[in-house]
């Protein structure tokens, strides 16, 4: 009888309420073996396919392990439960968390809310993460950019994130979730923390998202630091990208990111330019002109585009922060001063922090980065993460 309530509870719930759940695929990089939940605040219900088998609470310890035979075994506080498909663990509330420990490998622990599916993928578990969408935006901020900024920057870094996360909506479709948890999509390393100001920019911006002057959801890049000039995407990715262009930012160029310095024996250097790209090292004027290499402005090629070779190419090789550096000689060393953290295309973060100080709001900020964008208030209602 309990488990008929709480599957029509469940069922009725995924109807009525309002909220946009997304699916977020946890440790996503990570070939998992075991892992453990810990409720800490409130119950949870375990489901195996539409099966009743557990309510647990804190200090139970529940664990899942991949069998060959594509299903999952669970134990509860070390006694093997059952053995099943397509678990899920639903919390009683939604404002519930647990901690998340992954056994094998050894993983650092990470606590979430929402509701989770555990899945047998090819011998290793895939745990997601099924959860409101405002809430992913508050973790996702609090990984992305940090606390102790301004509440704008917050509402900028929410549009953005809410943005990416309907245009990548199926990024990971085939794997059974929406977006990953790592970088690859938008760092989600644990649940908000009740940040009041993250909470409330979230809020305050519910539901609005970038879109071009075409209707479409706007490309929302960005990177710690331009140096002084955005870059055009042409140089990143060897393609153009609607909207952006390559424009002056002064906002950004005090900051912390703004300058670095890397020295590079030439010996390493030569290498690697001869072989990859026949530059002629034997000839001084050649070498003359590397050694006094300067962008006062952003430049895509090295030298010139005779030579052809892209800067990005330097700075994958060399990781470098940056594409946007001058050269020259000291000793046995080419020195690279350079400017800017990141690929410069879109949002400068630190531009944007800056902007707040100076009193500008999220709307003037991404219209700065973003030109042309428009901000839509997408009603709530009208759209889904699932199919
Ligand atoms: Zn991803
Ligand atoms: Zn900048």
């Amino acid at each position: 009888m309990l488990r008929l309530l709480i599957i029509i509870v469940l069922f009725c719930s995924s109807f009525t309420s309002e909220a946009q759940l997304i699916r977020v695929g946890l440790f996503a990089s990570q070939k998992i073996s075991q892992v453990r939940f810990s409720p800490k605040v409130g119950s949870c219900f375990i489901f195996s396919d539409t099966s009743f088998i557990a309510k647990i609470s804190s200090p139970d310890l529940i664990e899942f392990s991949p069998e060959q035979t594509g299903k999952i075994e669970i134990s509860i506080n070390g006694k093997v439960l059952h053995v099943g498909n397509n678990i899920s663990v639903v919390q009683e509330k939604n404002e519930n968390h647990l901690d998340i420990k992954v056994l094998k490998p050894t993983l650092k622990t990470r606590s979430y809310e929402g509701d989770f599916f555990v899945l047998n993928t090819k011998g290793y578990l895939q745990v997601i993460n099924d959860i409101d969408l405002e809430q992913y935006l508050e973790g996702v901020i609090e990984s992305e950019a940090g606390t102790g900024q301004r509440i704008e920057y917050y509402k900028v870094q929410a549009i953005i994130s809410r943005t990416y996360a309907m245009k990548y909506k199926k990024k990971h479709e085939s794997s059974g979730f929406n977006l990953c948890d790592a970088t690859h999509c938008q760092a989600y390393l644990h649940k908000r923390n009740q940040s009041p100001v993250i909470d409330t920019a979230v809020s305050k911006t519910r539901g609005v998202i970038m879109l071009d002057k075409n209707g479409a959801l706007y490309s929302t890049f960005f990177h710690a630091n331009c140096g002084g000039q955005t870059c055009e995407p042409d140089a990143v990715w060897n393609q153009k990208i609607e909207g952006f262009s390559s424009f002056k930012d002064t906002f950004c160029i005090h900051t912390n990111q703004s300058k670095w310095v890397k020295k590079i024996p030439i010996k390493d250097w030569n290498t690697f330019l001869q072989d990859k790209y026949n530059f002629p090292v034997w000839d001084s004027i050649s070498v003359e002109q590397m050694f006094n290499f300067q962008q006062n402005e952003r430049k895509t090629f090295f030298i010139n585009p005779f030579f052809g070779i892209p800067l990005r190419d330097i700075r994958e090789a060399f990781k470098l922060k940056s594409t946007f550096f001058s050269c020259s000689k000291e000793g046995d060393f080419i020195v690279l001063s350079g400017r800017g953290f990141g690929h410069g295309v879109g949002l400068c973060q630190e531009g944007a922090m800056n902007m707040t100080k100076y009193g500008y709001d999220y709307n003037q900020i991404l219209a700065f980065y973003f030109p042309g964008m428009i901000l839509y208030e997408q009603p709530i209602a009208s759209f889904s993460f699932r199919k």
